[in-house]
């Protein structure tokens, strides 16, 4: 038997439920190579990003055996393995990364999962219900088609919604059938919004300001990548399996500090020719002079008019039960999430 974590959990559901296509499986090491290397599978299509199952040194594995992996103590799966392998720690950050300093998130996380990974033929598949109850890529394929949506955008996110997400997300309901808004949710980092916030704020503000028929929205369960370019790419296949013809892609997605150039991820999807066309936006911020949320293409006054989102502070000022400047977080969506934390703060001292 196999403790799993969270993230290998998650993955394993993407895989069987298709937002991993065309990976079937936990990846060999002719995959992983090939993915470090030339961003492929081994068969030559586009992938970025390793999908490992990594498992502790004890027990001893051995290939031909069948091994019962759990979760949280629940049986999950059973793996009948037929690889056994060791990832170089060292050549897989530079090459997902692009860097090995030990205070990129990426590189943390790399560092402290097992180095052994196994992968084999899956059977006996049972999801705890926290993932069963979110909708597969056959699901959301089925609510577009019968919604009668033929170009769907979709956004991704970490956050609740913000006076910039509104700006992009506006600006592509403009031009698509439907927008498809799936929040990663599924880390458990303290510094982070939770799932339950974000969703819980995103349900509000669409029922409140959008037209509800052109919105559909779901979280997606995931672990977070931060691997800038790659992580991009990573993230724009995963919604074309889930049906969207359409991304949104803002200024530097899935960056981290000043790792990645900020047009990189953009210029990354492109390039990649994955088949979802994008649509594109610089920094959005509000001006004072425009008097309104903008695009830094459209606007020529100087940056001191500019009051530009940041998250980090706009979470700090939520806690303390502050509100954040209307320009940068509706009035009522910044009450919801002020409540919302007060209430888990209060569960937390229970
Ligand atoms: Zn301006």
């Amino acid at each position: 038997m196999i403790e799993i974590s969270r993230k290998n959990l998650m993955d394993l559901f993407q895989i069987t439920a298709g937002g991993y296509e065309p990976i079937h499986k936990f990846m060999g090491s002719g995959d992983i190579e090939s993915v470090l290397k030339y961003s492929m599978l081994d068969t030559g299509e586009t992938w970025t990003i390793p999908i490992t199952l990594n498992v502790p040194e004890i027990p001893y594995i051995r290939a031909g055996e069948t091994v019962c992996l759990h979760y949280s103590g629940s049986h999950v799966a059973d793996m009948e393995v037929e690889e056994i392998l060791h990832i170089d720690k060292g050549v897989y950050v530079l090459a997902i990364y692009a860097t090995d300093s030990p205070d990129h998130p990426g590189v943390m996380d790399t560092m402290r999962e097992s180095a052994k990974c196994i992968t084999g033929k899956i059977s006996r598949i049972k999801f705890p219900d926290f993932l069963n109850m979110n909708p597969d890529p056959h699901e959301t394929k089925r609510v577009f088609r019968e919604l009668g949506w033929r170009t769907i955008a979709a956004f991704q996110t970490r956050n609740p919604p913000h006076r910039a997400h509104e700006f992009m997300q506006r600006r592509a309901m403009e031009t698509v059938d439907g927008l498809f808004i799936n929040p990663v949710t599924g880390d458990l980092k303290n510094d982070d919004f939770s799932g339950t916030e974000i969703m819980k704020a995103y349900s509000y503000f669409i029922s409140k300001y959008y037209p509800s028929w052109k919105v559909f929205l779901s979280p997606l369960m995931i672990a977070m990548r931060y691997a800038g370019p790659r992580a991009a790419v990573f993230l724009a296949q995963i919604r074309k399996n889930y049906g969207c013809t359409h991304f949104i892609v803002g200024r530097d997605m899935a960056g981290v500090g000043k790792y990645y150039d900020p047009y990189a991820a953009q210029k990354a999807i492109e390039e990649a020719g994955i088949g979802i066309e994008l649509i594109k936006f610089q920094e959005v911020f509000f001006c004072r002079m425009c008097s309104e949320t903008v695009d830094s293409r459209s606007c020529a006054h100087d940056e001191i008019y500019r009051t530009v989102l940041s998250m980090s502070s706009i979470r700090n000022s939520l806690k303390l039960g502050m509100f954040p400047p209307r320009q940068s977080m509706r009035r009522d969506v910044a009450e919801k999430l002020i409540e919302e934390l007060a209430t888990q703060k209060n569960s937390d001292i229970l």
